[in-house]
């Protein structure tokens, strides 16, 4: 068997011409996975739209009716970023069972792959920086209401800090929440995770990996989780227009073959997402989230999953 890798046609959904967010990268990933031979149609696997209450471990009734039904008002709507249709309704849904089947074959493979997730500014009542529900969230209470796993590690390496997600689980011992993300960045108001490690501007590759390093393996042996979930994002790149960090595409794939080598070395199954990316290159930017697929691939193979 082969790495899973989770994907759906309707992680697209359409946005006016021109929007900031570069929703045609999922659908460019998957394609470029299967053009670079990185992965194989049957490695793929596709997600259902979760039930309402499942959304509802994480995110208030009230939310999710309004979001759902399209009746959040306009301030609400502009925290989130993205103009309301009922595709987009339906994409952050799938999206959202995307993140509990790579979670799920995670457990039982090892290692998995989503090709889009990681939303990990929204809150339970709202949304926020193009984040409307709490994938990482959601499928962590997925996973321990059904009683898949007890103890979950939240890895968060977008440039942007995980406040969503440290603000859920803030009070929730069974959850921890690791972000590092650069200081002086969105969102302007920071939540307090398990662990924070705030980057300093213009960080390149060698003492971001050494940062990394000095954290990671202390924390998997003291959290010792059931699983990882893995938030990619490839923002702390030097070119992404929103990032502040200079890593290099090698410094990605670095921090990708580091993040998974030493989880899966020591045991932890790990539920990849692909986080934030921004850039008008669609091309480079799609081949920089193709990085954690290359990545992830190899781990699976050299340990033989
Ligand atoms: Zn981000």
């Amino acid at each position: 068997m082969d790495l899973p890798i989770i994907y759906h046609p309707d992680y697209v959904a359409p946005l006016p011409e021109g929007h900031r967010f570069p929703m045609p990268k999922f659908k460019l990933l998957y394609e470029l996975l299967l053009g670079d031979s990185v992965a194989q149609p049957q490695q793929f696997y596709t997600p259902t739209r979760p039930p309402q209450e499942l959304i509802e471990l994480v995110h208030t009734c009230e939310y999710v009716n309004a979001y759902c039904q399209g009746t959040l008002d306009a301030k609400a709507q502009r925290r989130i970023g993205l103009p309301w249709s009922p595709e987009l309704v339906n994409r952050t849904c799938v999206a959202v069972g995307g993140t509990i089947l790579t979670a799920q074959l995670a457990l039982v493979c090892g290692l998995a792959c989503n090709t889009a997730g990681g939303t990990h500014h929204a809150f339970p009542s709202y949304g926020s920086g193009f984040c409307i529900f709490n994938d990482l969230a959601i499928a962590s209470r997925v996973l321990q209401k059904i009683g898949l796993a007890q103890k979950i590690l939240i890895v968060d390496l977008d440039v942007h800090q995980g406040d969503g997600t440290a603000f859920i689980f803030q009070d929730d011992d069974s959850v921890f929440t690791f972000s590092m993300h650069c200081e002086v960045n969105f969102p302007g108001t920071k939540q307090k995770s398990d662990l924070d490690v705030p980057l300093p501007v213009g960080m390149e590759d060698d003492e971001y990996l050494q940062t990394l390093a000095s954290f990671l393996p202390d924390l998997l042996s003291n959290v010792k989780p059931d699983i990882v979930f893995y938030d990619a994002g490839v923002d702390p790149h030097i070119g992404d227009k929103l990032g502040k960090l200079a890593l290099t595409d090698t410094g990605i794939f670095r921090r990708e073959m580091q993040v998974l080598s030493t989880c899966v070395a020591a045991g932890y199954p790990v539920a990849c997402v692909i986080g934030g990316g921004y850039a008008d290159d669609m091309k480079s930017l799609v081949y920089r989230h193709s990085l954690v697929h290359r990545a992830a691939s190899t781990v699976y193979q050299q340990y033989r999953l």
